[in-house]
């Protein structure tokens, strides 16, 4: 899937009405919803179009597709709208969890620590990344739990295939022994279960 591609299946496949739903109630209105407008807080201009799948506020002018209306009250580029609507909703789309449009790509490795822990990271430089582990100047968890050895390198991925491996790894070993990936994420995810302040 390349990025062209997904932005047509959001464009044709994410509902506009879904989407904002959300985050202002829409209620049916002919063949258009209308509802607060979430940009300028308007209670009779926001239009939003389930055949056109768009949305427009005649007050406050902001208007468009499902990715601009995302742009537009994340505050994020175009590229990072994509993104955050594909992590949300890669399974209605059936876009794979780990695609992402930010060119950014680099190294993501798995590093086994002492404690039967895990480490999973990303990085453009291996060999420096590498040398801040095993010296104590990585990250955190790596000071705490002492690196090993590398247990996997995947070449040329993004971020999100990141976040998709700590999942992975989580999953299997249980986030005591898991860090990696998107921190603030994961640790709203699971601190809560096991009860435990886990350091940054
Ligand atoms: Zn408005």
């Amino acid at each position: 899937m390349n990025v062209a591609e997904a932005i047509t299946r959001i464009e044709n496949e994410l509902s506009i009405i879904d989407l904002i739903g959300h985050y202002s109630e829409l209620t049916p209105k002919g063949k258009n919803y209308t509802g607060k407008c979430p940009f300028c807080k308007s209670k009779k201009s926001f239009t939003v179009s389930k055949k056109k799948n768009i949305f427009k506020c005649f007050q406050c002018g902001t208007g468009g597709n499902p990715i601009r209306f995302i742009m537009e009250y994340e505050n994020i580029s175009f590229k990072e709208a994509i993104d955050f609507i594909v992590i949300k909703f890669c399974e209605t789309l059936n876009i794979p969890e780990n695609f992402t449009a930010d060119p950014i790509r680099g190294d993501v490795y798995v590093l086994l620590l002492a404690d039967g822990c895990y480490y999973i990271g990303f990085t453009r430089n291996l060999e420096r990344r590498m040398k801040e582990h095993f010296s104590g100047n990585g990250s955190i968890w790596t000071r705490i739990h002492e690196p090993i050895k590398i247990i996997e390198i995947h070449s040329d991925k993004t971020l999100n295939y990141e976040n998709y491996l700590a999942q992975k790894y989580i999953d299997e070993y249980g986030y005591m022994f898991v860090r990696g990936g998107d921190h603030i994420y994961f640790k709203r995810k699971y601190e809560d279960k096991i009860n435990t302040k886990v350091p940054i």
